[in-house]
């Protein structure tokens, strides 16, 4: 049970990106202080904190400043050591999420297994694999699960973001998909055996995402679904709410709360979700953090998935998710227009919101920012997202 941590506590966040940068804007805002550990000093939520540790986050040194600095410290990202974690959880400090939610959501087949302990149903996959051209037993094994999935993705069990470590396999020979992972084993940087998972390639409808956070009072908060779209592996739109017949959204809430409970949660946790043809939910990937498709609860909900997140990893009070009117993200993946050329538009547009997190060194692939829209209706949002959309790119 975590105890109550009041406004003028200092909150420590392992990891310094945007997610970090708007927790530390809702953490300001309602009176904490806020410290951040990241290896770069340019990082984005380093431009906003009230401290900064630069160094790795594996360090037990640096982990040990936080802690002599903070009364309690989350995270923003899930590809954390969570063994240094582990022992200052184990000690009785208030480290929020558990470490154990990180052991999980950092790999592919145990988040799933775990997943469906809470009554979710994923995706068709095969785990236990292992990517290693010089073990041709093993490159068989792969082989055959592609072959009797017929169209199918490989994905590294650990470390994958915005579909990085994943290789599309569909419609190909035994000799083709051998050299194909032959080439992705190459592709990876990886000299020894690399642990994957093999998905089915689901057709669904939508993807989307449920974020939820679970309080010391006992009770729970979800907000409404975000339904996604992505572009080359990144998240590229968000659109909420998401329309999901009722007797599945509540199946899928009920297991929400089991997977909260189960891992005696505070703070939000995002799962990811395929909608699927013939209308069912299935569990993708799950993350122990505030989310990119919650970024629209800033403008668009009575509290943001950030305060949400706060509230909760200091025992207050939930705020209620509630959407004030349907509302929509954009995505601003690099490259994009020159900001000379698109600012006066963007800022003239009604009801839209323009966040730029700062980043100075602007990559193919990199998140720059994002823009909510808020608009009366689905089709009048949809109409001002592409508008946005044309401003922008
Ligand atoms: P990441 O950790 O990179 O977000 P995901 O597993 O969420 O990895 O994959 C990224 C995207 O690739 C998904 O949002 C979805 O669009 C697509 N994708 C991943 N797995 C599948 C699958 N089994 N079937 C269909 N599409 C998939
Ligand atoms: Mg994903």
């Amino acid at each position: 049970m975590n105890r109550h941590i009041l406004p003028g506590s200092t909150i420590g966040i392992i990891g310094g990106g945007q997610l970090g940068q708007m927790m530390a804007h809702a953490a300001q805002q309602m009176g904490y202080y806020v410290s951040v550990l990241d290896p770069d000093p340019d990082a984005p939520a380093c431009r906003v904190t009230d401290r900064r540790i630069i160094g790795r986050y594996d360090d037990a040194r640096h982990i040990a400043l936080l802690r002599q600095s903070c009364d309690v410290i989350t995270y923003e990202f899930e590809n954390v050591d969570p063994e240094p974690l582990h022992t200052l959880s184990d000690e009785g400090y208030a480290l929020h999420p558990h470490p154990r939610s990180l052991f999980i959501a950092r790999n592919r087949s145990r988040e799933k297994r775990f997943a469906e302990s809470c009554g979710f149903h994923c995706v068709p996959f095969v785990d236990g694999l292992t990517l290693d051209p010089a073990a041709p037993q093993q490159m068989q094994k792969i082989v055959e699960a592609a072959v009797a999935f017929g169209d199918s993705i490989l994905k590294t069990e650990e470390g994958g973001y915005d579909g990085k470590g994943q290789l599309p396999l569909r419609d190909l020979s035994e000799e083709q998909i051998t050299q194909r992972l032959a080439e992705f084993h190459t592709s990876l940087g990886a000299t020894s055996a690399v642990p994957v998972v093999l998905e089915k390639r689901m057709q669904f409808r939508f993807e989307f995402s449920m974020i939820a956070s679970r309080f010391t009072d006992g009770s729970f908060r979800i907000f409404p679904a975000f339904e996604n779209s992505h572009r080359n592996g990144i998240l590229h739109r968000t659109i909420c709410p998401a329309v999901l017949p009722d007797e599945e959204l509540q199946h899928c809430h009920g297991s929400m709360r089991r997977l909260l409970s189960e891992l005696d949660y505070f703070g939000v946790l995002t799962v990811e979700f395929f909608f699927s043809e013939d209308g069912h939910i299935l569990f993708n990937e799950m993350a122990p953090r505030p989310h990119n498709s919650g970024h629209l609860t800033i403008e668009g909900c009575s509290v943001s998935q950030f305060e949400q997140h706060i509230r909760s990893i200091c025992g207050l009070p939930p705020g209620e998710p509630s959407l004030y009117r349907p509302a929509g993200m954009l995505n601003i993946v690099a490259p994009y227009k020159p900001i000379a050329e698109i600012a006066d538009a963007l800022l003239k547009e009604r009801d839209c919101h323009l966040h730029l997190y700062g980043k100075r060194q602007e990559k193919a692939g990199r998140k720059m920012g994002h823009i909510t829209v808020l608009a009366d209706s689905r089709e009048e949002l949809v109409a001002r997202l592409d508008r946005v959309e044309e401003i922008v790119f």
